[in-house]
Order: structure tokens, then C-alpha cells, then sequence
């Protein structure tokens, strides 16, 4: 048998996430967002699953859009940092894409370039985010240029929010005002996006003609704190193993690299065959929870490459090729995410591409 670790891809809990994400904003339309490869879920198998279901994907570059092109994904798709170059802005109308537009030099590009198809352009407004978009006192004259560019075939207006998922909502409130302040200086009825799933799950107000759900469809919560509609979500990625070895330590003896775990009683380590290689985090602390059978056990001493190692004392009669689920349906990786600082985006996000993947639907 080879080595057991490998990551689930639940094509049903996506569905599940999909019509969730859609009753909450009823008169929205939801692009998926698949960059990073689909949130470290492998966007070809994500968007081939939601093509027909959805009518865009989003991605963060060229390169994204056109490997799903390749792969025979006919479903438009939105580039979320535009084009870095003209060859770029050829190739992204040749292939139908839309794109983003969030500085200058970027319009400048557009009316420079003849292209052959003119291109559906999201016109990025900065809102108060202060990373990428047009100063909200430019977006006026922006609009008009693009207005006159004969490679614009329709422009949507879009932000992004910075605080949509904390509890305190002014600065959600405050990027909002603005939002509406800009649209009331453009031409009325043009299309709006800002949702992204915190804002989809938490601001009803935000919801427009286009959301740009991510996170969500993957089952992951974009909150830390509870929410009764984002614990409804499936997690769609479970990352597995097996245990591989089993042994008694008596009180006192420590584990793994560094000794940074010293056993406090008898105790039972079970070794698992995951470690940073695989995409586990190596910085999660002891006592970061992993399931067992089933059952919660905790981290006992540093991750290594390509094992961990986990203290199993209170479980019982564990053996060698026991199942382990170190994140997913029933261990939600944000919870992992807590004991390594950081978020269940990153967990999923950077899963490397050594560890298996396997569809299930
Ligand atoms: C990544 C991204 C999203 C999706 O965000 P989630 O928090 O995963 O829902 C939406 N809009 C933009 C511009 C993004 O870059």
C-alpha cells in the first residue's frame, strides 16, 4: 500500500455551498472565485464542476484564465488585477476574458492597443481598502475615457471591502457611503459588485447586480466568531492520513525535533505520516487538535517534513493504519488554522502539489 496522505475534494458539499451562497442574495448573480487554483482545491476540477451553474469565474492572472481555457473551461472569466501588459490585453480579449481595471496606466493600455474584440471591463474603485483601484475622486473621469474607448465593450463597476468580516461595521458602512457616493456621479443602472463571502454572509446591503463569493464555496467560514448561516457551510476539502507508528513513553520522556513536547504522564504517541511537505503547517502549536478515529487528539512536538507526531493517550487501542483527518468535515480547518496563527484560507491556499488529490461526488 503506498502513503496513505492525501486531500477529499467533495464536489457535493460544493454544490451544497453554491445553493447556500445563492439563497442568501436571491437577486445577485455569483461569480466563483478560483484563483490560487481554486483555493489550493485545483481550479479545473472546481470550475469544471460549476460550469452551467455559474456564469463567471474570477482569477487573479492571465496565466489562471488561460490554463482553464486550456483545460476547456468555456465559462467567461474575470481577471481580478487586469492585465500587466499589452500582450496581455491582446490575449485576454482574443480568449473573451473580462478584465479589471484599477490604475492608469491600465486605461492608457486599453485605448493604446488594437484589439480585435472590445472587452468587458470592471471598472476597480477604491473605497477605502487603499490596495488596488481608482481614487474615488478619479472615477469620474476614468469612467468617461473608458466610455469613449472603442476597446470597452460594458463597464461594471466594482470594490472590495477591508472589514466585512469583523463585528465593528463602520468601516463596512463608510466604504459603502462611498461606493454610492461614486455611482451617483456615473450615468444610473450600471452594474455593481462588492459581496465577497463575509460581505454575501454578514451585509445584505452590499449584495448588487454581481457578488464574488470565495472562501464560502469551499465550506470554509470567512468569520472567527460564530455565524449561524456560515456554520452551515460543508468544508469541501478533508486532508487525511494514517497513522504509521505506535509506541508507550513513559512521564518524562520528550518527542520529536527540539524536544518541545515532554510527556507528563505515561503516555501513547501515535506517529502520522503528514508534515510541512504535505501542507501541514509546521508552526502548529502542541496541542493543536487532530482526529484519530474519529476521535480528538492533540499535537504532541514539531511538525516534521513529513510526519507528526500525536499524543493519543486517551483514545485507546491505536494502530498502525488508523485513519486521521487533520482537517475538513469533521475537524474545520479554521479551528487548525488558530493553533498555527493563521486562517483557513492560508491552510487550504498552500497545499502543495505533492499531496494527492482525489474527487468525491
Ligand atoms: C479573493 C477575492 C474575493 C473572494 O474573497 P472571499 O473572502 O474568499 O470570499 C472577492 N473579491 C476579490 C477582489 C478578491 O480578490
Amino acid at each position: 500500500m503506498s502513503r496513505p496522505t492525501e486531500i477529499t475534494i467533495d464536489l457535493q458539499a460544493l454544490s451544497h455551498n453554491v445553493t447556500l451562497t445563492e439563497g442568501l442574495a436571491p437577486n445577485s448573480h455569483h461569480m466563483a472565485v478560483i484563483k490560487a487554483d481554486a483555493y489550493g482545491h485545483g481550479a479545473c476540477d472546481i470550475a469544471r464542476a460549476l460550469e452551467g451553474r455559474v456564469r463567471l469565474f474570477a482569477v487573479s492572472s492571465l496565466d489562471e484564465a488561460v490554463v482553464l481555457r486550456d483545460e476547456g473551461i468555456h465559462t467567461p472569466i474575470l481577471l481580478l488585477e487586469g492585465c500587466f501588459d499589452d500582450g496581455e490585453l491582446k490575449t485576454a480579449s482574443a480568449l473573451g476574458f473580462h478584465t479589471v481595471l484599477h490604475n492608469e496606466s491600465q486605461l492608457t493600455a486599453l485605448q493604446r492597443v488594437p484589439l480585435n474584440s472590445p472587452m468587458h471591463v470592471w471598472l476597480k474603485v477604491d473605497t477605502g481598502m487603499h490596495r488596488l483601484g481608482i481614487p474615488s475622486e478619479r472615477v469620474h473621469q476614468v469612467f468617461e475615457k473608458l466610455r469613449g474607448c472603442e476597446n470597452v465593450e460594458d463597464i461594471t463597476l466594482l470594490t472590495h471591502l477591508a472589514c466585512a468580516d469583523s463585528v465593528d461595521t463602520a468601516m463596512t458602512v463608510r466604504q459603502l457611503d462611498r461606493f454610492r457616493q461614486v455611482m451617483s456621479s456615473l450615468p444610473t443602472g450600471l452594474p455593481r459588485s462588492i459581496a465577497n463571502s463575509a460581505a454575501i454572509l454578514a451585509h445584505p446591503q452590499s449584495h448588487t447586480e454581481w457578488n464574488r463569493p470565495g472562501i464560502m464555496l469551499y465550506g470554509l467560514s470567512p468569520f472567527e466568531h460564530a455565524h449561524p448561516a456560515a456554520d452551515r457551510l460543508k468544508p469541501v476539502m478533508t486532508f487525511h492520513s494514517e497513522v504509521i507508528a505506535v509506541r508507550d513513553i513513559p512521564r518524562g520522556e520528550s518527542v520529536g525535533y527540539g524536544a518541545v513536547w515532554t510527556a507528563t504522564r505515561p503516555s501513547t504517541i501515535a506517529t502520522v505520516a503528514v508534515g510541512y511537505g504535505d501542507g501541514y503547517p509546521r508552526n502548529a502549536r502542541n496541542g493543536t487538535p487532530v482526529l484519530v478515529k474519529g476521535q480528538r487528539a492533540s499535537l504532541a512536538g514539531r511538525v516534521s517534513m513529513d510526519m507528526i507526531t500525536v499524543d493519543v493517550t486517551e483514545i485507546g487501542d491505536v494502530k498502525v493504519g488508523d485513519p486521521v483527518e487533520l482537517w475538513g468535515q469533521q475537524l474545520n480547518a479554521n479551528e487548525v488554522a488558530q493553533w498555527a496563527d493563521t486562517i483557513g484560507y492560508e491552510l487550504v491556499t498552500r497545499m502543495p502539489k505533492r499531496t494527492p488529490r482525489r474527487i468525491v461526488t
